[in-house]
């Protein structure tokens, strides 16, 4: 448990998609410190009852749900089990992605294009049509897409990631309008380079690929930071905390960079 934690979401549901590990697992941690009971979600059992265990542990309120966001008929079960148990869900992050390949677009087949888009799009999709529901009968909420810098530069890597991620942003800034006369506030959050199980595999993956040692290239990715260094997870927890809580109450439709200056080149 953090020190000097105000409690800012007691009594508020969070559910936070992906939370099994990387940032999905900092996000639900840092809501449940200021007092949200913290829905920890994705397909790894033994993961997921060790980050919502953590939390207990800390003194916490969190539980552990399955959930494969590809799969609509989860998602609901999902939704309404909380929604019966807590009689509210105040929140939702929609972080759950996966970076699918690195190689040019004509070298994708379209499998592995659709499976991107499967969990990073529709599983975002999926999720925020089934929540909006819960959160209109209960007077408003908080979603927040997880988007990337990604989804606001270009790269010579991942060309499916970057299409999703833009379309991560949009959905942010349609659902603001759409939703703000439910108060229901909608924001996306862009990471720079955050060091988790996805960017570890990805750069152990060209690692041996280029035949370049790990710690070469992880010195290649902090220099591309401003700042000197890639982020950690909770640097962009503490950017969820703040959209999600009543001091962002003016904030919907915005696009929140946490990337160590990354894009301001
Ligand atoms: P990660 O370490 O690979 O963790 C991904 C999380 O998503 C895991 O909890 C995984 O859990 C879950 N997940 C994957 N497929 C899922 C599915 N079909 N249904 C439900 N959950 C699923 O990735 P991360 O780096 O923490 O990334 C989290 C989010 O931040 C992603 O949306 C990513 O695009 C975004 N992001 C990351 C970075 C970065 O540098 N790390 C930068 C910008 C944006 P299970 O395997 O248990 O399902």
């Amino acid at each position: 448990m953090r020190e000097n934690t105000k409690g800012r979401l007691e009594g508020r549901t969070a559910i936070v998609t992906g939370s099994t590990y990387g940032i999905g697992e900092a996000i639900a941690k840092v809501l449940a410190d200021e007092g949200a009971i913290s829905i920890v979600t994705g397909r790894t059992e033994e993961e997921g009852e060790r980050v919502a265990g953590e939390i207990r542990s800390s003194g916490r309120s969190a539980e552990y749900h399955h959930l494969d966001v590809t799969d609509e008929e989860e998602v609901v079960k999902v939704m309404r089990a909380v929604y019966e148990k807590y009689g509210r869900i105040d929140i939702l992050v929609n972080n759950a992605g996966i970076s699918g390949p690195s190689k040019p677009t004509h070298e994708y087949t379209r499998e592995e294009w659709e499976r991107v888009f499967d969990v990073n799009v529709t599983g975002a999709f999926l999720c925020t049509k089934n929540v909006i529901p819960y959160m209109k009968r209960g007077g408003g909420g908080n979603i927040v897409y997880i988007s990337s810098i990604y989804g606001i530069v270009g790269s010579q890597d991942n060309p499916a990631y970057h299409a999703t991620k833009a379309a991560n942003r949009i959905m942010a800034k349609t659902g603001a309008l759409i939703y703000a006369k439910n108060n229901v506030r909608v924001n996306s959050v862009h990471p720079g380079f955050i060091w988790t199980p996805m960017v570890e595999d990805f750069l152990k993956d060209q690692s041996r690929e280029l035949g370049v040692a790990l710690e070469d290239l992880k010195g290649e990715l902090d220099a591309r930071h401003p700042i000197g260094h890639v982020g950690e997870p909770n640097d962009i927890a503490y950017g969820v905390l703040y959209l999600v809580s009543d001091e962002a109450k003016f904030v919907t439709g915005s696009e929140l960079i946490i990337d160590g200056g990354y894009t301001t080149r």
